[in-house]
């Protein structure tokens, strides 16, 4: 198998990496450190801080609790991170470390708060280790004790433009948004979540158990909504979340000033054929907006799926009779073989989706860690005329 998905602590370094001051401490050997951190730092264009104990063949059979204990200290004096994240790993997992303990122990002589996430990768895929993390996180909210007219973003991982512009939008709608778990979050925002009166589920496979315990927890009810990609999804997204909170949706002359764009745009995409391969959330975000620009989804190569992703799926089908294959946890060789018979014209994916363009011959356009804006009115319009650039120029 040449899956798409990977394990469960690279799920939980995403998350933490999300919030400001958090540094994560991986206890298990040299492998796991590196690639995660060789992958994100080159997806995300900027270097990242990720910590290892090093593990070595000594330490997975005598353990390292004392190694660990030592690493925490000089993570702590060394750098001076607000948060420190101990994550197991597969090793430190199966010998049974005892993590609970030394960070029970260890508390009194650093200055950083600490926590323990269980991460251990055979324990699940990524998906696992964005909800164990939330699931962690939510531990560290305090009581609600100010209720503010706020709104949470859960499961938003990805920072930068995207999140920037969206929280513009609700500022314009005189939305406050207390916390984005876990983009760019501070740990006073975590800790002062609970004032909010109402969570915005962002991910379909990891937000939603994390939301219904927010819910039970703290009694904030919660809305599922597809992202906010494209025209339709985003009137509909901010038009819900004002309705839910009895505000004005201001956002009209945007979103017409950006069908006017896009409708200049449209007849050249027009029946062009796209593969989409994504994530539960993002590829359910992408047919909407797809069929909507009148563009053909053709193939649906699904990372993951999240609780609605097929109901979802489904009633896009249905609304916009439009018929795409849909490969549910495919391998490359399964997304390749059944894109060869027929014809694609672009590929939206990832960055691991450069071989596949390669080998079909066929532009890839990065709408999953790229630093451009997708989301929203201005998101809309960006994508539209970067999908005819690169169907114009990037021939392969
Ligand atoms: S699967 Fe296990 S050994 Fe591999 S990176 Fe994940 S935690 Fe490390």
């Amino acid at each position: 198998m040449e899956s798409l998905r990977t394990c469960k602590l690279f799920g939980v370094i995403r998350a933490v990496l999300g919030i400001k001051g958090a540094l994560p401490l991986i206890h298990g050997p040299v492998g796991c450190f590196y690639h995660i951190r060789y992958l994100l730092s080159l997806r995300s264009g900027s270097p990242i801080r990720i910590l290892s104990t090093e593990m070595d063949q000594n330490d997975v059979v005598f353990g390292a609790e004392e190694k660990l204990r030592q690493q925490i200290i000089v993570a702590d004096e060394k750098y001076s991170p607000q948060l420190i994240t101990v994550l197991s790993s597969c090793a430190s997992s199966i010998i049974g470390e005892n993590i609970d303990q030394v960070i029970e122990e260890v508390k009194k002589d650093i200055k950083a708060d600490i926590i323990f996430i269980n991460s251990g990768g055979f324990e699940g895929t990524q998906i696992e280790g964005y909800k164990e993390c939330l699931n962690v996180l939510i531990g560290l909210i305090d009581e609600p004790h100010l209720k503010k007219d706020s709104i949470n973003l859960i499961g938003l991982y990805r920072g930068g433009s995207d999140l920037k512009i969206l929280k513009n939008y609700f500022k314009r709608l005189k939305i406050d948004v207390s916390c984005v778990l876990t983009g760019g979050c501070t740990l006073d925002e975590i800790r002062g979540a609970s004032n909010a009166v109402l969570n915005i589920s962002m991910c379909d496979a990891s937000a939603i158990e994390p939301c219904e315990l927010m819910e039970k927890k703290f009694g904030i009810p919660f809305l599922q909504e597809t992202l906010p990609l494209g025209v339709r999804a985003s009137s509909k997204f901010f038009k819900v979340i004002c309705n839910a909170l009895n505000k004005e949706y201001l956002l009209k002359k945007d979103e017409i000033k950006a069908q006017m764009e896009i409708n200049k745009i449209k007849p050249y995409l027009k029946d062009k054929k796209v593969i989409i391969v994504a994530g539960a959330t993002r590829a359910v975000a992408l047919v909407d907006f797809l069929s909507d620009i009148g563009m053909d989804p053709i193939l649906i190569g699904l990372d993951f799926e999240g609780n609605n992703t097929m109901k979802n799926l489904e009633r896009l089908i249905k609304q916009d009779n439009i018929n795409p294959k849909i490969l549910r946890e495919p391998d490359y060789y399964d997304i390749l073989n059944y894109a060869k018979d027929l014809e694609p014209d672009i590929i939206l994916g990832g960055m691991g989706e450069f071989v596949l363009s390669r080998e079909l011959k066929i532009p890839l356009m990065d709408v999953m860690h790229a630093q451009e804006i997708t989301f929203g009115f201005e998101g809309a319009t960006s994508l539209v005329k970067t999908i005819k650039e690169t169907l114009e120029t990037k021939k392969i």
